[in-house]
């Protein structure tokens, strides 16, 4: 299968070295297998996204010396197919309505089990309260403008991967430079790590979880390339391909580009944004010793 990635930024801020990290690596990574590189626009975030940080995205690639296929896949687009597949799973009793506030779940979480970790890839780990609730009382149609979660002991019962040693959950991934080696997780760890994420938010009608796995299928994405930061999301990717019963791409996880101070750069790191290099002269060939390539 010919290699397609992608890189999939959100337009809620300037891309930094970060992103520059991680467009550059998988257009390398796509030109050295002679396959594809595409861009998509993660912009399901309504009161975030703009469209002067999209302009600024596609001026700030084409600078770094990137080319993409266009026309370029914007989540806001995909409203029904995302919606589709809420629609599926709410038939097949996957999801339940949440009506937890984040005080809500702290306030339940304020007396933890000892031992037991309170956050997961999307905050804190969700306790299970309005699952207990929503199970007896199971409506026909789905809710929409409402907080869908994913049963997840459920999702794991169906896809065959309950089991704390002998079902796995299984990936095959690698980490830069490549050695492509297979990641195992078992259920347990997922229910206790990750729980019932959400997979629909209630003013955007899916979430980053959901959009990511039915456009990387959408596209025929074969490799994805993120950051180590998205590790635990990916195991939460795997679930859901199994569930929608879509292909599952090989994942490369790179490092981190980190700050003076070794922590991860964020969207708020507008010092390290590629735009302000790009106005003070730099070059597209220093971007990529900044970031090691
Ligand atoms: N929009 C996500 C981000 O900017 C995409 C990352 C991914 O799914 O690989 O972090």
């Amino acid at each position: 299968m010919t290699f397609r990635t992608r890189f999939a930024p959100s337009p809620t801020g300037p891309l930094h070295l970060g992103h520059a990290y991680s467009a550059l690596l998988a257009s390398d990574m796509a030109q050295a297998a002679r396959g594809a590189f595409i861009l998509r626009i993660e912009d399901i975030d309504k009161s975030r996204a703009r469209p002067a940080w999209e302009a600024q995205i596609y001026d700030d690639l084409a600078w770094l010396g990137l080319h993409w296929p266009e026309p370029v896949m914007r989540q806001s687009k995909r409203a029904a197919t995302y919606s589709a597949a809420l629609d599926a799973l709410w038939q097949r009793g996957l999801l339940y309505e949440c009506s937890c506030t984040r005080a809500d779940i702290a306030e339940a979480l304020s007396a933890p089990q000892e031992g037991a970790p309170l956050l997961g890839p999307d905050g804190l780990i969700y306790p299970g309260t309005c699952r207990r609730i929503h199970s007896l009382t199971k409506s026909d149609t789905r809710p929409t403008d409402a907080v869908l979660r994913l049963n997840m002991a459920e999702a794991l019962r169906v896809t065959g991967h309950t089991d704390a040693q002998t079902m796995p959950l299984e990936f095959s991934e690698s980490c830069h430079p490549q050695h492509i080696g297979t990641v195992r997780t078992y259920g347990p760890d997922i229910l206790r790590n990750i729980g019932d994420i959400v997979l629909s938010r209630r003013d955007m009608g899916t979430s980053y979880h959901l959009s990511v796995v039915l456009d990387d299928a959408a596209q025929g994405i074969t490799d994805v390339v993120r950051g180590a930061d998205l590790f635990e999301a990916t195991v939460i990717h795997v679930v859901l391909q199994k569930l929608l019963g879509l292909p599952t791409p090989r994942y490369h996880h790179h490092r981190l580009i980190r700050d003076d101070h070794g922590k991860r750069l964020a969207k708020r790191d507008d010092a390290r944004a590629i735009s302000l290099f790009r106005s003070e002269g730099a070059r597209a060939q220093d971007i990529r010793q900044m970031v090691g390539l």
